[in-house]
């Protein structure tokens, strides 16, 4: 059955791959996009689909007249440490008074929502690897704390409006992700090293390159969060979504040399700015069980 969705950070990385996707399985999708972290760029491909539109919306404000949705994914915010911490005020705006804009839609059009939550709120986990009881280890007034603290509000909105308004609701927690279309300039770590590699500079490994994590591909977390979506039983779930495979930060790096085939050295930066998780594994056996995802 053909949808109508709306997908609000559309123009962001793994935004611009989950809009593709919806449109090549039939449905109609709007993005919705402030272009704070995003870009046009992103979804220029799309915008031929007479399915597919673009629209310049802070959900910060007060989100006009769009119609009836059949679907709503959150996925607007700032996801890089960089590009969190340029954004510290609007990171926490969005998650909370954006969040509840969307809520308030999914509520009136009786849309499915789904939030697109993150391995960062459990902080610098205790436990490992990371199934979704654990509570977190975060801090409030942190270097992250914008993004972490947001971003469990956002959580608590959600189960909020689901206990309180009946809104159909789901929470994913997303770990890191790579692949096409995120942005080699946010400082992450593939497309950091990317770059580094494939201009022959070396490659900036923070500390010493012994924190871990885990890296999906972009396709597969779209699935992921697809299934999280439609599978009914997901309603009212926490659900990690995530590649269990786990290495250090230092194999990546020389992963990457080896793929790219240059010459590039590695050179051993100061820590990353404050608080960087040193371990991260998503358990993902709820999503194996519940979505059949892996
Ligand atoms: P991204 O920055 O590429 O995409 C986020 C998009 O949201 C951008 O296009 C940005 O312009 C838009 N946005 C931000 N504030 C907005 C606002 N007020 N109104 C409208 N649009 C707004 O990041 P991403 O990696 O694609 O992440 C997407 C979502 O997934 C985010 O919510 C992020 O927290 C979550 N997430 C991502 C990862 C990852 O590894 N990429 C991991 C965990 C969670
Ligand atoms: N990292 C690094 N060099 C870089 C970019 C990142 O060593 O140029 C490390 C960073 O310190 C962290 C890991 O890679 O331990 C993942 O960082 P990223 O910013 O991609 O995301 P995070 O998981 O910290 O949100």
């Amino acid at each position: 059955m053909a949808l109508r969705i709306l997908v609000a950070g559309g123009a962001g990385f793994i935004g611009s791959n989950l809009c593709e996707r919806l449109l090549a399985d039939g449905h109609e999708v709007v993005a919705a996009d402030n272009f704070v972290t995003g870009r046009e760029s992103n979804v220029a491909h799309l915008v031929q689909n007479s399915r597919f539109s673009i629209l310049r919306l802070d959900i910060v404000s007060p989100v006009p007249e769009l119609g009836q949705f059949d679907r709503i994914y959150n996925l607007a915010s700032p996801a890089s440490p960089p590009g969190y911490q340029r954004f510290p005020i609007q990171t926490l705006r969005v998650n909370s008074e954006g969040s509840r804009h969307l809520l308030e839609l999914a509520t009136r059009d009786g849309a499915r929502y789904l939030y697109a939550s993150t391995s960062e709120t459990y902080g610098d986990p205790l436990e490992h690897p990371q199934v979704e009881t654990y509570r977190g280890n975060v801090s409030s007034t942190g270097p992250r704390s914008m993004y972490d603290e947001a971003k469990r509000f956002g959580e608590a909105l959600t189960m909020a409006f689901l206990n309180d308004r009946g809104t159909d609701a789901r929470i994913v927690r997303i770990f890191n992700t790579y692949g096409p279309r995120s942005d080699p300039r946010d400082g992450r770590l593939v497309p950091n090293f990317v770059t580094q590699a494939l201009r022959g500079e070396p490659l900036t490994v923070y500390s010493d390159g012994s924190q871990t994590r885990s890296l999906c591909f972009v396709s597969d977390l779209v699935s992921g969060l697809i299934a999280a979506m439609e599978v009914e039983d997901a309603r009212g779930e926490v659900i990690n979504l995530g590649n269990p495979e786990e290495h250090t930060v230092l194999e990546y790096a020389q992963l990457i040399i080896g793929l790219v085939g240059g010459s590039s050295t590695i050179v051993y930066g100061p820590p990353a700015v404050g608080d960087d998780p040193q371990r991260r594994r998503p358990d993902i056996r709820k999503a194996r069980s519940l979505l059949e995802w892996a």
